[in-house]
């Protein structure tokens, strides 16, 4: 990590990141975590990532420490990689993200269990889905899939990977009954997408519970 004079800035950023959710209503009771993608001359570490069990309202730059290719710390030694590390690297590893983003907001818990594992959720007909990276039209469907939780993490992430890689997501997926998956080509877009998918599930959320539906 000697090479990486600037990794300051990454964990600055992510703290940040991390305490905007938190302000947002998206990380209660210590949850969620974030991670961003480090240059190739920080090898061995691989991306960022904000330690485990740590208050996102007051969370700083010495709380996010960098790990390899297979999630282990390359720094930071006292600190304990978020326990769904492993999610982020499917995803890295997936998707070709330069930045992953995962909340915990309400409407996404109650949405993923309504749709239950397996399902798909559509987002459509919401203007604010042109905040999407390639969506230009309000009228797309956008498909979050839902897949089951977990806590062996291993055991998860085997069991999801296939499906991600066939479905190939754009922009995230749901874990049921637990919070959201974003990703983005850098840190700014995968805010962006997190900003449009926790405002569109908020609102498909109100509009099931006034009865009025866009999607299913
Ligand atoms: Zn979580």
């Amino acid at each position: 990590m000697e090479l990486l004079s600037d990794f300051t800035r990454y964990a600055d950023q992510l703290a940040g990141i991390a305490r905007w959710a938190y302000r947002n209503g998206w990380a209660p009771g210590t949850s969620t975590n974030y991670s961003v993608r480090l240059p190739e001359y920080a090898a061995p570490a691989f991306y960022a990532i904000t330690s485990s069990g740590v208050d996102k309202e007051t969370i700083g730059p010495e709380q996010i420490l960098a790990v390899d290719q297979h999630g282990q710390p390359v720094n930071g030694f006292n600190l304990r990689p978020s326990t769904e590390t492993l999610l982020h690297l499917m995803v890295y590893r997936v998707a070709g993200a330069g930045a992953v983003f995962h909340t915990h907001s309400i409407a996404a818990a109650l949405l993923s269990r309504l749709v239950g594992p397996f399902g798909h959720l559509t987002l459509s007909g919401w203007e604010l889905l042109k905040g999407l990276d390639g969506v230009e039209d309000h009228d797309c469907e956008v498909v979050l899939p839902v897949y089951p939780n977990s806590q062996d993490m291993r055991a998860l992430v085997a069991h999801i990977e296939p499906h991600l890689r066939r479905e190939r997501p754009s922009y995230g997926f749901l874990l049921a009954g637990h919070g959201l998956y974003v990703w983005g080509k850098n840190v700014a877009e995968a805010k962006r997408h997190v900003e449009v998918l926790e405002f569109v599930l908020q609102c498909e959320r109100e509009a099931r519970t006034y009865g009025r539906a866009s999607s299913s």
